[in-house]
């Protein structure tokens, strides 16, 4: 650990001249008043696409929305009468650090600083892509990055999304990545190790104080195939350490989210007090009883297990057991939707940055009615995130996250995939005109 603290330190000054020397100034500050003129505009609380509206920004905030209201003298007029306006999205699970390449190589043939440059690159794309705010749910080794990376847009150095950093992730010893290296080497983990009640206590404490606004844990692991056609998996932490673990976050004010695969993982957090249950290919139907009756929010991330299951570069062997799991997913989110549980909005990054909104298309092929696949990337994303007066929906008071396409996504929710236009706190960052 010492060693890796070292190179931090080492490493990270070059890293900030560099930065420095990409993006000389600050991005632009969001201009005095704005209007703009939507063809369509998606209502996400009445669930509706309202035609005719303007929308009026004045220091990077939503002041007023109404069927053709009068735009003031002194404002910029956007004219996108011939597009569909949305609340800027919300991807509830991104790895901006992460991509979608070798693991093994990012932890063991890139530094830190070089991940962080490249998560510069990924923050901008995902912006362009529409999405407004993120959490990011963890470096996969690169520390707290992720924290440095959301310090650096919110101070305007460089553009991307509102971030909300997970830093590093919980594992118990053995669970986690790297996998099949010799016992003699000292490795860097994809995650932060920590074992007891004691040991996770302290691991939060640390995690907090380096800048995490959400704890993450890696639930359950060490998957293999039953029969050809299920999967299991070992659980990491115990009972214990579970509660141990929302207890002392949730006592900083810091809610915890869990990736699971399996039934067992899931309905033990569900259990332990998490906040949102990431990925759970294979919870059961009295596990989504339960996180409704708690609210635990469920982040089904479907496009990650989708490409690779359809991934012809990848061994047969690998590529048929993610076939059996994308098909068990799709299983589950049909019956998602029947439990009725809150489902917010997640990608997971094994496809490039800036893809993000390929999501929306699977959930609708799954059964999802297309409002209720945006209102999951914008109002229950925001409420997942406790941002929901703040972003998520537009309507006076609330920050100017804007985002428009060509078409109507309630009619074709792949036109998604194109975004036009992003606004982000007032400041417009795309236009393609
Ligand atoms: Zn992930």
């Amino acid at each position: 650990m010492k060693r890796i603290e070292t190179f931090l330190r080492a490493g990270f000054l070059p890293f900030v001249i560099i930065i420095g020397l990409i993006f000389p100034t600050r991005l632009p500050a969001a201009p005095g008043v704005t209007a703009l003129r939507c063809g369509g505009m998606v209502d996400v609380d009445s669930g509706t696409v309202r035609d005719g509206m303007v929308i009026i920004v004045e220091d990077g905030i939503i002041r007023a929305v109404g069927k053709d209201l009068p735009v003031p003298a002194d404002a910029e007029l956007v004219d996108l009468s011939d597009a569909t306006v949305l609340p800027g999205l919300i991807d509830c699970h991104t790895h901006l650090l992460l991509r979608g390449t070798s693991y093994n190589d990012q932890l063991l043939k890139m530094s830190i600083p070089y991940r962080a440059i490249l998560g510069v690159e990924a923050a901008r794309q995902t912006l362009d892509a529409g999405f407004t705010t993120v959490r990011d749910m963890e470096t996969e080794g690169a520390m707290y990055a992720d924290a440095d990376l959301r310090d650096a847009i919110a101070e305007g150095h460089v553009p991307g999304p509102r971030v909300f950093a997970c830093t590093r992730s919980l594992v118990t010893t053995g669970s986690y990545a790297l996998f099949g290296m010799s016992w003699e080497l000292d490795l860097p983990h994809g995650a932060q190790v920590a074992d007891g009640v004691e040991g996770v206590r302290l691991a939060v404490r640390e995690q907090i104080s380096h800048g995490a606004d959400w704890i993450k844990i890696y639930a359950d692991s060490r998957y293999r195939d039953r029969d050809g056609d299920s999967l299991v998996g070992t659980p990491t932490f115990t009972d214990d350490e579970l509660k141990a673990i929302v207890d002392e976050a949730e006592r900083e004010g810091v809610h915890v989210a869990a990736h699971t695969y399996t039934d067992e993982a899931s309905r033990r957090c569900a259990l332990a007090g998490v906040t949102s249950i990431e990925h759970g290919l294979y919870i059961g139907d009295a596990t989504f009883r339960l996180m409704k009756e708690r609210g635990t929010v469920w982040v089904p991330t479907l496009t990650a297990y989708y490409t690779r299951a359809h991934d012809s570069s990848s061994a047969p062997a690998e590529r048929r057991r993610y076939e059996v799991s994308a098909a068990r997913h799709r299983e589950t989110f049909a019956r998602a939707l029947n439990s009725g549980v809150t489902i917010a909005f997640g990608t997971d990054m094994y496809f490039p940055h800036g893809e993000g909104t390929r999501e929306f298309g699977l959930m609708v092929d799954y059964g999802m009615k297309p409002m209720d696949a945006i209102v999951s990337a914008t109002r229950e994303a925001a409420k997942l995130l406790g941002i929901e007066h703040e972003t998520g929906s537009l309507r006076p008071g609330m920050a100017a996250d804007i985002v428009a396409v060509r078409g109507n996504p309630l009619v074709d929710i792949r036109v998604l995939e194109n975004i036009i236009f992003v606004m982000k706190d007032g400041v417009i960052h795309k236009r393609v005109n």
